[in-house]
């Protein structure tokens, strides 16, 4: 048993070693032989991995993306051989928006992010509960908060949008338009460039507030254990940028 468990532990290494080297070289051709290895996130790749190697990890698979060389996922494997458990890397907070869909834009399979999505990223005591479990209990390293260009929870913010529970839920979103410059002009949601920057305040501001209600997350941020970081991904290009 012992054997097995030293075998496995080192096919996962080598397997975390040839993604890492992977990722660190550009634009390597994938050849035959990587394609057919299945990719999933093992309980001894979840332990080893560090926050910034989790950070790292987010940031290549983004650059796939949007270069089109797509890391081969075999869906059917890949539930199989999670469905037993689960040691995500990752954990992402996004929009609803059907063009934000974390998988596929940072380039992950399954059992390899854990997402909690919201329209315009606003926090909830059950948002804050899911990041705890997700990071604290399950061990995910990075929590990314990332919005999006052209949010339509954030137009609704700046068009004083009133619906029924959408109403209480722009109100979050709406501190974030005070601090976008006065030269900015003009400020409606027409104007995708004061859209953006009132997603990237608010982003900022949603980092804060999670730190700020949440000790069992700001206790581990402190500690190191694991990384919080913003994001902003762009619909038109694909491309995701951190705030850092
Ligand atoms: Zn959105």
């Amino acid at each position: 048993m012992k054997v097995v468990n030293k075998i496995s532990l080192w096919i996962y290494s080598a397997l975390l070693f040839t993604f890492l080297i992977g990722c660190t070289s550009g634009n390597n051709s994938q050849t035959s032989s990587e394609e057919t290895v299945p990719q999933v996130f093992t309980e001894e790749m979840q332990s080893e991995t560090t926050p910034e190697e989790a950070l790292e990890m987010l940031k290549t698979g983004n650059q796939r993306f949007v270069s089109g060389d797509l890391k081969y996922k075999d869906y059917r494997k890949q539930f199989e051989q999670t469905a037993k458990g689960q040691y995500p890397h990752s954990t992402v907070f996004a929009c609803i928006d059907s063009r934000s869909s974390a998988e596929q834009f940072l380039d992950v399979g399954i059992g390899e992010i854990f997402k909690v999505r919201i329209a315009g990223n606003t926090v909830n005591e059950d948002v804050l509960g899911s990041m705890e479990f997700a990071t604290q209990v399950a061990g995910s390293k990075v929590l990314a908060v990332i919005g999006h260009t052209s949010c339509g929870a954030v137009k609704g913010a700046i068009d004083d949008a009133e619906l029924g529970h959408l109403t209480q839920l722009v109100d979050k979103i709406k501190p974030a338009m005070e601090q976008v410059p006065d030269s900015i002009q003009p400020r409606t949601s027409s104007n995708q460039e004061f859209v953006d920057m009132v997603t990237k305040n608010h982003i900022q501001n949603v980092l804060a507030e999670i730190q700020n209600r949440s000790e069992v997350i700001s206790n581990q941020v402190e500690s190191g254990s694991i990384k919080l970081v913003g994001g902003m991904y762009d619909l038109s290009t694909g491309e995701v940028t951190f705030f850092e």
